[in-house]
């Protein structure tokens, strides 16, 4: 449980902190809430020989909205669950307990990429895109070009998310539907949905994602195409689980995360429905 030894720097600019990283190299790492990166050092699963803490780099905290929504990446989960910000806000209050709340930062669970995390598959749903600056300038990766793999996204050695972006709730219903055993674990199984409807009622458009389904975040295609082709929420619910390779664990077996999708999926699109 004690981390091999690191240097540690908390540089007090952004230029400065993407120098260090630059300096430090391929083992250097940024260091957020540290509620990820901390037990993977403990474990020693990870061994980073510099920490670039983002504590102290001005601007990267703060949740705007005006049209879309900009949250600063140290953004802790606390302040997105209370932000008011739909979907993002749901799913971050249901994040562990109000310790990891109270320290683990919006651009750190994105940057962490694990499918398990509440927050990717928010912003995979939603079409959402995250701002990183790195030594070639800054560039906006849209969500669905950043989760790769288990643990593994499209962030280049040295860039440092600075920004999330989100499309505005409004004119949007919200679900959100998580499955766990005690109320602060990682999800079993979660899906987010927002639905925006006509004025006839029907579905207009439809988003849901779905956490711990695969080695990555995924969308719900086929539910998504059925109820836009005007199918029951029953009906469309019951296709949550195809396209997916949900992973086999100590947690629960691939099959059983199958059906929580399908339960969760229909869940979270009856919440959305009302809200
Ligand atoms: C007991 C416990 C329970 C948890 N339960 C849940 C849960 O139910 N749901 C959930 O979603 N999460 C859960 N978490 C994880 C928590 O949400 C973490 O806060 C999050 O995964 C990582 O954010 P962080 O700010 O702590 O990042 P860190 O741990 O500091 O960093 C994580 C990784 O991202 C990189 N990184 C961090 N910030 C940036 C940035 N701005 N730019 C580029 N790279 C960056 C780091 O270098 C590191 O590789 C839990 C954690 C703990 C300890």
């Amino acid at each position: 449980m004690i981390p091999a030894a690191f240097d540690y720097v908390a540089p007090e600019s952004l230029d400065a902190a993407l120098d260090a990283l630059r300096e430090g190299g391929e083992d250097a790492k940024v260091l957020a809430g540290g509620h990820s990166l901390l037990p993977l050092m403990k474990l020693r699963l990870a061994a980073p020989t510099l920490l670039v803490d983002l504590r102290r780099v001005p601007g990267l905290t703060g949740i705007q909205s005006n049209g879309g929504v900009r949250i600063g990446a140290m953004t802790r989960h606390h302040d997105v669950a209370t932000g008011g910000i739909g979907l993002a806000s749901m799913a971050a209050a249901t994040i562990a307990d109000q310790q990891v709340r109270n320290r683990g930062t919006i651009g750190g669970t994105l940057a962490h990429g694990d499918p398990a995390s509440d927050l990717p598959a928010v912003l995979l749903a939603l079409e959402g895109s995250v701002v990183a600056r790195g030594g070639s300038g800054e560039r906006e990766i849209a969500a669905a070009d950043l989760f790769l793999d288990y643990l593994t996204t499209s962030l280049a050695e040295g860039e440092i998310i600075t920004e999330v972006r989100l499309p505005s709730p409004d004119g949007w219903g919200a679900g959100y539907a998580k499955f766990n055993r005690r109320v602060e674990d990682w999800a079993m199984v979660a899906v987010c949905a927002a639905v925006r409807k006509a004025a006839d009622g029907s579905c207009e458009d439809v988003r849901i994602g779905l956490t711990n389904m695969g080695g990555t975040t995924l969308h719900a295609r086929k539910t998504e195409e059925a109820l836009v082709g005007g199918a029951s929420i029953d009906d469309a619910a019951a296709l949550a689980a195809e396209g997916t390779d949900p992973p086999s664990d100590h947690a629960a077996s691939s099959d059983f995360r199958r059906h929580l999708a399908r339960v969760l999926t229909r869940r979270a699109l009856e919440e959305a429905r009302t809200r």
